[in-house]
């Protein structure tokens, strides 16, 4: 494993021959993140967004029955069978819910509407636009039928016995609907991740105070509140922390004993007093203290007690940058599911874009489209990692690897659209 670095690395971004690479970072993340094993039992509609901690195999059938794609008449296939335009009687209705009890026989169909169960005798339905009404009781056939036509076949959608959604999934509105068809209404999902979660810093003014002079607002926490309300989590707000060894050493303890997950913003500058790694080194175990990254390089990751603990940097767009790289892989693998999916996809860059050799980069881009209408990313300018405007601007990550050099207008760069990222 990494050794841990001695020192923290400035929150500047110049090169430290020590980083770990981005893949090297995600990696250790990801093996220190192995489901969490508790669960809980929910009715359906509070496990929306939650994980699912069981396999569904499905009760039923859906369609329960074999039912009526169509409004119009059901009917004995063999009546299609000759040429003419055969003349049925029509001996009563079926409706959606209210089944026909009697039995189709040769010569006679029955009025179906769409949904409704076909009866006994039937196996096809004919719409209404190809039968003529003759009167009450009498209608024509007209041509251009077939035999087994709109029928819906019981079992169609899921078959009853079949396993329907695997653990592991996240429940949504579509899996929500599947649910409730199969008659399922409560489900064992996964515990929420717990985060807590504190901020550092004697500048640090929170909301609600007049800004003394040289204190800036704490806009780490919001942002993080944001983030981790978004994924779901458990949060605990463990507040501002002053750059004070003894607090910082009780809040991280505080932190892992009541979370899975602890996330601090701050303190990593060199000349700041050196606190949270100090502590952090001493109350647990540092797996790695710098990434080959811009923005946020100083990240810092390992262990205390039984929780994992993220030093992100102060800086506002490295807090999110890290939070999105490296704290939502490792919180989607906790919470139970399947993989951690950080989805990246090749697009057209319409801007140019600097790029220092040996370090990844998470830039912001915006993405829209050309003069000709073809989706392109494009910087949102200023790339500095105070700039949260850039965040606020971007509607995407443009991620340049460790190889990768400068962008040209017309490459093609990587992009993750935030909203891929919730
Ligand atoms: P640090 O890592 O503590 O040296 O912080 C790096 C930069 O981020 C400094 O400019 C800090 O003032 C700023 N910063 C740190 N924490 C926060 C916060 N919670 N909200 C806004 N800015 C912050
Ligand atoms: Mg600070």
């Amino acid at each position: 494993m990494h050794q841990p670095e001695t020192g923290s690395p400035s929150c500047q971004d110049e090169k430290d021959p020590g980083a770990l690479s981005y893949a090297a970072a995600q990696e250790i993340i990801r093996r220190q993140s192995p489901p969490l094993p508790a669960s809980e039992t929910l009715p359906l509609r509070s496990a929306l967004r939650r994980v699912l901690a069981q396999a569904v195999i499905a009760p039923v059938n859906v369609p329960a029955h074999r039912n009526s794609a169509m409004d119009g008449y059901a009917l004995a296939g063999r009546e299609l069978a000759g040429q003419g335009e055969p003349v049925l009687r029509v001996i009563g209705t079926a409706w959606a819910g209210k089944p026909f009890a009697g039995a189709v026989g040769a010569g006679e169909c029955v009025r179906i509407m769409t949904g409704a169960k076909i009866p006994e005798g039937a196996d096809s339905v004919v719409i209404q636009e190809r039968a003529q009404v003759l009167d009450e009781t009498l209608v024509r056939i007209l041509p251009g039928n077939s035999p087994g036509q709109n029928i819906r076949a019981a079992g169609e959608d899921i078959r009853e016995g079949q396993t329907v959604l695997e653990p592991g999934r996240r429940i949504g509105p579509a899996q929500i609907g599947l649910l409730a068809s199969l008659g399922i209404a409560e489900l064992r999902v996964k515990r929420r991740v717990r985060v807590a979660f504190f901020s550092t810093g004697d500048e640090l003014c929170s909301l609600g105070q007049p800004l003394a002079e040289g204190q800036i607002y704490d806009s780490n926490r919001h942002t993080l509140y944001g983030m981790l309300a978004e994924q779901g989590t458990e949060i605990l707000d463990l507040g501002v922390i002053p750059d004070d060894r003894g607090a910082i050493t009780q809040v991280l303890r505080e932190g892992a004993a009541a979370a899975d997950v602890v996330i601090s913003t701050g303190g990593a500058s060199v000349g700041e007093a050196d606190y949270i790694a100090e502590a952090s080194a001493q109350l647990g175990e540092i797996l790695f203290s710098s990434v080959a990254l811009k923005p946020g390089r100083p990240l810092t990751f390992g262990r205390i007690a039984d929780a994992l603990f993220f030093a992100l940097p102060g800086n506002p767009v490295a807090v999110m940058v890290t939070f999105y790289q490296f704290v939502r892989p490792a919180l989607r693998l906790l919470g139970g599911e399947a993989d951690s999916f950080t989805p990246r996809f090749p697009l057209v860059c319409g801007s140019r874009l600097r790029k220092a050799a040996n370090r990844t980069e998470v830039q912001r881009g915006v993405l829209k489209p050309d003069p000709s209408g073809e989706l392109r990313v494009y910087s949102t300018g200023h790339q500095g990692s105070g700039v949260l405007s850039s965040m606020s601007e971007g509607d995407c990550f443009i991620i340049l690897d460790e190889s990768d050099g400068p962008v040209d207008s017309g490459d093609l760069v990587a992009v993750q659209p935030f909203e891929l990222l919730r």
